[in-house]
């Protein structure tokens, strides 16, 4: 899990939203305003727009 505070401290790089959705089952975090994808690792947010694209 990713601890709630650092979510409250995150903020989509791409278009500066803090609508983030957390989706443990998924591991990932999705932007709520322009729905880019972040991956999360070791329950480290992965914070890089795009990134999931080129996998
Ligand atoms: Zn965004």
């Amino acid at each position: 899990m990713v601890s709630p505070k650092l979510l409250d401290l995150l903020i989509c790089p791409k278009c500066k939203s803090e609508h983030l959705l957390y989706q443990p089952e998924k591991s990932e975090i999705v932007c709520q305003d322009c729905g880019q994808v972040y991956r999360v690792e070791d329950d480290i947010p992965v914070m890089i727009a795009g990134e999931k694209d080129k996998l």
